[in-house]
């Protein structure tokens, strides 16, 4: 069976089983079972995830801003390509938070009050570490981080964004320098097999999955009882119609004012590439699709289309900054964690570096969202609610993002269009 059925079936025993048994939650062998049987088999799960978050973080980050930065012959499209990446990237995470500020998909049911006060002496611990204790002026030097080790060995306590800041300047520099070199540095070559190695420990982990999901769903079913399963149909549907007002709002405005496109021709031009990217749930794989597409059918020059498709397909991810925003900001509503305006731009922040940073495969994102949910205080054990309707939200996600690549390339073939003209 493919393992993203097994994941659907998994979310449905542990919401089933969890919601019947919710009654009984108090009882003592239930207690037991859930404690130290199902926790553990959860948390095992998560910590292979969590062990190669920094690595992956870092290495990703270094190398596709490297991609995006080095711009040997290309200095104008790469310049472009990375702004349009972080504007559109910027309007998508906005998108999905004030959406999921207005529907609020994770108020729908009311969390218990004695669960509540088991929950915030948990957050309290991690708040402790989050931005909003400090002065913003504070927050922002803090940006910038003074001993990069020291944020590696802290990420997982509210250290991560210096951390990928640094791996950003990083990036840039390694670009600026290599820029002199004929070959590609060895530093690129060693950070591109790092996050591939982290890669294969996830799917590892991904083994685990099945189990993982049940345990976790079945645990905050049996907490949270039937409320649970309105608020997840709620926050899938937020993500949707996010996704959709990026992909026909926003992208129509850019398509029409900087490419000088008409959007209608180009969503009908692109149609098998969507349906590619829904399928594989993967903008790597859809990778040749779009090349193909963006030369023959949309008639973007081939050295723009093949520079701005590759490095998007890693680099600029849309879907994936929109769906993180909302994941994270729908797991606080969940858990009652209260994010402080600080500690939402700091989703932003984030989640726009994420979309930089999350690799073009199926569940790409999952490892991101960890570090998000730690960052602000909220259990990681949130994963698993999403984890069993994560397959669709991805193969929606990855549309969008592959989209938002050839968007991009239709942007920086009109602008230089336009420049010339
Ligand atoms: N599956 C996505 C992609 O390939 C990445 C993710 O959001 O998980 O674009």
């Amino acid at each position: 069976m493919k393992p993203h059925f097994q994941l659907i079936i998994a979310l449905i025993a542990g919401l089933l089983a969890g919601i019947t048994l919710h009654p009984h939650a108090q009882d003592p062998w239930l207690q037991n079972l859930s404690t130290h049987f199902l926790a553990p088999v959860g948390q095992i799960f998560l910590r292979m995830i969590f062990m190669v978050v920094v690595p992956m973080v870092v290495s990703a980050l270094v190398v596709g801003v490297y991609e995006l930065g080095r711009g040997q012959n290309l200095g104008k499209i790469a310049r472009r390509t990375l702004l349009y990446t972080v504007l559109a990237s910027t309007v998508s995470v906005l998108i999905g938070i004030t959406l999921v500020n207005t529907i609020q998909p994770g108020k729908s049911f009311q969390m218990d009050s004695s669960l509540l006060a088991a929950q915030n002496t948990q957050v309290q611990a991690v708040e402790k570490n989050a931005l909003a204790a400090k002065p913003l002026s504070q927050a922002v030097v803090e940006l910038i981080p003074k001993n990069p080790l020291d944020s590696a060995l802290h990420a997982l306590d509210g250290e991560m964004i210096s951390l990928m800041i640094f791996a950003l300047i990083f990036g840039l520099a390694l670009a600026a320098y290599s820029r002199k070199e004929s070959e590609k540095p060895l530093l690129h070559s060693l950070f591109e097999q790092l996050f591939a190695t982290c890669m294969k420990i996830v799917e590892y982990a991904m083994k685990l999955a099945p189990a993982a999901v049940f345990a976790l769903v079945f645990n905050s079913a049996l907490k949270f009882g039937a409320g649970i399963f309105a608020s997840l149909l709620l926050y899938a549907g937020t993500v949707v119609l996010g996704l959709l007002i990026q992909q026909f709002v926003t992208y129509s405005i850019l398509l029409k004012t900087v490419a000088r496109r008409s959007p209608l021709e180009f969503f009908k031009n692109c149609r098998e590439v969507y349906l590619y990217a829904f399928a594989t749930a993967s903008s790597n794989a859809t990778l040749p699709k779009s090349l193909e597409t963006a030369e023959t059918k949309l008639g973007i020059p081939s050295r723009i289309s093949r520079f701005v498709l590759t490095v998007g397909s890693t680099a600029n991810q849309n879907g994936t900054a929109l769906f993180e925003g909302i994941t994270v900001l729908f797991l606080a509503q969940v858990y009652q964690v209260d994010l402080s305006m600080g500690q939402q731009i700091q989703v932003v922040l984030m989640s726009i570096l994420a979309g930089i940073g999350t690799a073009g495969v199926p569940g790409g994102s999952l490892p991101l969202i960890m570090i998000l949910l730690q960052q602000m205080g909220i259990p990681a054990e949130g994963l698993g609610l999403i984890l069993g309707i994560d397959r669709f939200l991805d193969m929606c996600r990855t549309t969008l993002n592959v989209s938002g690549d050839l968007v991009i390339a239709a942007m920086v073939a009109g602008s230089e269009t336009n420049a010339r003209s």
